[in-house]
């Protein structure tokens, strides 16, 4: 907020990006490549366009998007197509208008090449810190950015886009804590001078799937994903492209037991149980959220598909909950294929 004492800045920039997750290393990489001195600040270092969920880029409503985005001289279509392990375009047996590319990437790997991409950008520096407060002059203009252990960086201009972190926090039944996503901080700060500024803030609900180990699970009795045979690519610029080996996803189903064990134990997720006051989004709702609201069908779809090349994590796609933590691996075993999984992660 407005100092009442001169600010001592540790250096200036033309833009100080806030956050390092897609939107924030587009937006820092924009910048230094117009020629603009950029600061990206981010809350760690090893997580530079780290992707909280599923490691997927594209698929319906936003494949559209990564080629727009790379049309704009941006990186996401050029990630995904260096660090792909399955493509597939979804819709391709309907019209072409809603074709949808979709890949599965390996979430480290992207995470590793964003990294080595900004790091070499030129005009773009990258510092580890979180962002408490903007720095503003007599009239609230924008001056700089000051971190949580109190160093300050002057900016013509400040991006802000810090995803889930501001004020965050994870619920697993009825237990929560403060967390920006799973395994880290929450920001803190920010909100409160974004609030005072006159901007309302309010509370958006998301969720993710337990993670399983793929040496668990019995492929035999899944349907098989294959990825295309042609492949397809985001990027409009041919040496982005990276022919590779890729990787079966697989898809299987709940059961009548999935359904009765979710149904006797809905009082127990945060939504149901009355611990929060949210809506889940359209796009992914829980599991609990599917058998309540389509009541009518005796199935959903699960997908399984692979979270890298090298580690044995698998993604349970349509399978996100909220409910107890000690319930999630009964309910993954309802799954054909998965009556004797381990889960490495809860949901
Ligand atoms: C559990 C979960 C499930 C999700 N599922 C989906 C999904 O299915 N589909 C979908 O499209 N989206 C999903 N999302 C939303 C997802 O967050 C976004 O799609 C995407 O990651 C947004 O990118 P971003 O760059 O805006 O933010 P993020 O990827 O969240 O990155 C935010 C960045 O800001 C940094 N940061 C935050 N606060 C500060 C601060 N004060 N100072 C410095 N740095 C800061 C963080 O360190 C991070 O680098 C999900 C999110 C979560 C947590």
């Amino acid at each position: 907020m407005t100092p009442q004492t001169p600010i001592e800045f540790q250096d200036e920039f033309d833009i100080i990006v806030i956050g390092a997750g897609h939107s924030g290393c587009e937006a820092a990489l924009a910048g230094a490549r117009l020629g603009c001195r950029t600061l990206m600040l981010t809350l760690n270092l090893d997580k530079i366009a780290w992707q909280p969920c599923n490691p997927a880029v594209g698929g319906p409503a936003k494949s559209q998007l990564a080629h727009e985005v790379d049309a704009l001289g941006g990186e996401i279509g050029k990630m995904a197509d260096r660090t792909y392990l399955q493509k597939r375009v979804l819709n391709s047996s309907r019209g072409p208008a809603v074709w949808a590319l979709r890949a599965q990437t390996d979430k480290r790997e992207y995470s590793r090449v964003m990294k080595n991409v900004v790091e070499n950008q030129a005009n773009l520096v990258i510092r580890e810190g979180m962002a408490t407060d903007l720095v503003l002059g007599k009239n609230d203009e924008v001056l700089g950015v000051q971190t949580y252990f109190g160093a300050n960086f002057a900016a013509k201009a400040v991006i802000i886009t810090t995803g889930t972190f501001l004020g965050g926090c994870i619920w697993v039944g009825n237990k929560s804590m403060p967390a920006g996503r799973a395994g880290e901080f929450a920001a803190t700060g920010l909100t409160d001078t974004l609030n005072q500024l006159g901007f309302e803030t309010g509370r958006l609900k998301t969720g993710t799937p337990a993670r399983v180990d793929k040496r668990s699970v019995d492929y035999s009795k899944m349907e098989v994903q294959p990825p295309d045979k042609e492949v397809r690519w985001f990027s409009f610029d041919p040496e982005a492209w990276v022919e590779r080996e890729q990787m079966n996803c697989y898809l299987t189903r709940t059961t009548p037991e999935t359904h009765q064990l979710i149904q006797d134990n809905l009082h127990l997720s945060p939504v149901y149980g009355g611990f929060i006051d949210a809506k889940g989004p359209r796009y992914c709702p829980s599991i609990e959220d599917k058998i309540v609201r389509f009541a009518h069908k005796d199935s959903h779809q699960i997908f399984i598909e692979p979270e890298g090349r090298e580690i044995p994590e698998l993604y349970i796609q349509g399978f996100s909950t909220g409910l107890p933590e000690n319930l999630q691996l009964a309910m993954l075993r309802t799954l054909p294929g998965m009556e004797n999984c381990v889960m490495l992660r809860p949901a």
